[in-house]
């Protein structure tokens, strides 16, 4: 069986442990590759090597620093088709959607950050009634430690590292043990793009162990989280202590606002998408859909007419909507989320019901559920799912609209349906979110900030904000006569 190797100093290797852990097709129930159970001396050993990897790294000139990374692009790219294939038997996401989605954009981050760093320019302040000069030096930070969740996998993985590297740093990197498959391949890439041995190096394993160990190694001092809440507060904890730089992108319930006045026909295709893209397992899906009262029995009947039309089936067959949920345990969580709903006295509008593939019986598919709440401080509108559910409820007015927008513990993102500016401006400006989206949904400009406030973490990636992270900021001071 295809082992799944941590790829460190250059090379791929065994764990030390000698331990290995199953990794599992999500459309067909079956173990078909082993991951590297790594502990700390596994950490350990990447470690040392990105630190010996740093002082060249860091003073490789920027020119060669981008042609590297826009080399890697190059190659995910010529390798699209390939690495796509390996995210859909990995993740259960429509193949469809991996080579539309995750593939080009895994490509486009390490673009991106390989022409970004070319424009990364620093400020001076001149002083001139002290004639002082000040400059500030924005210095990469050392080994840094990127950790990245199992929906998005190669996407959110290179979301991170490519900054990483663009600014100077070496990585330890950990994906997520659920999907580690593009992450194994990636490191081949970096190999055949030419990237020094131990300026990446990537390590298998649970969270608790190796996850734990990055947080825990006193030499990494700066961690770029993705992942669930809970999580993100244990690392937190954790690296207080040894005042590690942190940025964390937790989890979400996003609120999607829906105004009478929108153009209808377009929010209600969007609005399928936001609820169901990647079988809801987008930290960005509006899983919260509030309608003026106006037009919500109408909207009620559309969207669940359009929802019913979606087609849950293997992730390769081509007029597939919804793949598998990642892995079993996850589907029993989000079916439990359905029970919880219909206890609390929600009715289950569609969906709801697991789905039998035929040819993949043992697959985790499930129906895409829309759940109609009374009150939107109950559960399901409350806690995170991450799966394909979601809940709609009616509002009066505006007022109300954005109190139960904004009463939840989480902030990452919102959408906003309507035409009128006025309240675009107002709403936009209230809404409790690190991004609002009106009139559109997951439209991204990698230059943009991205993350979340409230529960939904700390920081911000994307753009310049990034290289920020990444980097420490020097002033330096000299005095002229
Ligand atoms: P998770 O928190 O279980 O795991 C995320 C990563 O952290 C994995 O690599 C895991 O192995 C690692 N990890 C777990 N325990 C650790 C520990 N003690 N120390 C160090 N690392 C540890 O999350 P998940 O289930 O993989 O992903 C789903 C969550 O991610 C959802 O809550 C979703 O909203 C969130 N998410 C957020 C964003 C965002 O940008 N805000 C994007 C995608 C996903």
């Amino acid at each position: 069986m295809q082992k799944i190797l941590n790829y460190i100093n250059g090379e791929y290797c065994e764990p030390h442990s000698g331990e290995w852990l199953d990794n599992y097709n999500p459309s067909n129930g079956e173990v078909y590759s082993q991951i590297a159970n790594s502990n700390a001396t596994d950490i350990s050993k990447a470690y040392d090597a990105a630190k010996a990897a740093f002082p060249e790294w860091s003073n490789t000139t920027i020119e060669e620093r981008s042609r590297i990374l826009l080399k890697i692009a190059a190659i995910i790219e010529r390798n699209l088709d390939r690495l796509a294939k390996a995210e859909a038997k990995d993740n259960g996401k429509p193949l469809s959607l991996a080579r539309v989605v995750d593939i080009p954009r895994a490509s486009s981050n390490f673009r991106f950050f390989g022409n970004a760093i070319t424009q990364f320019a620093s400020d001076a302040h001149e002083s001139v009634g002290l004639g002082t000069m000040n400059y500030t030096l924005r210095q990469p930070i050392g080994v840094v430690g990127c950790i990245s969740p199992w929906n998005l996998p190669l996407y959110l993985f290179s979301w991170k590292i490519a900054p990483a590297l663009a600014a100077g740093n070496t990585v330890v990197a950990k994906p997520s043990e659920v999907t580690p498959m593009t992450a194994y391949l990636l490191g081949e890439i970096c190999t055949e793009a030419g990237l020094p041995k131990g300026v990446l190096n990537i390590v298998h394993g649970t969270g608790p162990s190796a996850g734990q160990a990055i947080v825990e190694h006193p030499g990494i001092k700066a961690i770029s989280f993705t992942g669930g809440t809970k999580t993100g507060e244990h690392l937190a904890r954790t690296a207080a202590p040894m005042f590690k730089k942190l940025s964390l992108e937790l989890g979400g319930k996003n609120p999607n606002l829906i105004f009478a006045d929108c153009d209808y026909d377009k929010m209600l295709a969007v609005t399928v998408k936001s609820s169901f893209a990647n079988q809801g397992q987008i930290c960005l899906c509006g899983s919260r859909i509030f309608v003026e009262s106006s037009i919500y029995e109408k909207f009620k009947k559309d969207f669940v007419a359009k929802v019913q039309q979606l087609k849950v089936g293997n992730p390769f067959d081509a007029d597939t909507n919804l793949g598998a949920l990642v892995s079993k345990p996850h589907l029993e969580k989000v079916q439990s989320y359905i029970a919880i709903a219909e206890d609390e006295g929600g009715k289950i509008l569609c969906g709801g019901k697991s789905v039998t593939v035929k040819g993949s019986e043992n697959g985790y598919y499930l129906e895409p559920t829309v759940i109609e709440v009374y009150d939107d401080q109950c559960r399901v509108n409350q806690e995170e799912i991450f799966g394909p559910v979601v809940t709609i409820m009616p509002f009066e007015t505006e007022e109300e609209a954005l109190q139960m927008a904004n009463g939840v513990k989480y902030g990452l993102s919102s959408t906003l349906w309507t035409s009128d500016l006025n309240r675009t401006m107002r709403i936009s400006k209230k809404l409790e979110a690190g991004i609002v989206w009106v009139n559109t949904w997951l439209n991204r400009d990698l230059r943009t900030p991205f993350g979340g406030v409230k529960d939904s973490g700390v920081g911000r990636e994307g753009g310049f904000e990034a290289l920020r992270f990444f980097t420490e900021a020097k002033n330096v001071c000299i005095k002229y006569e």
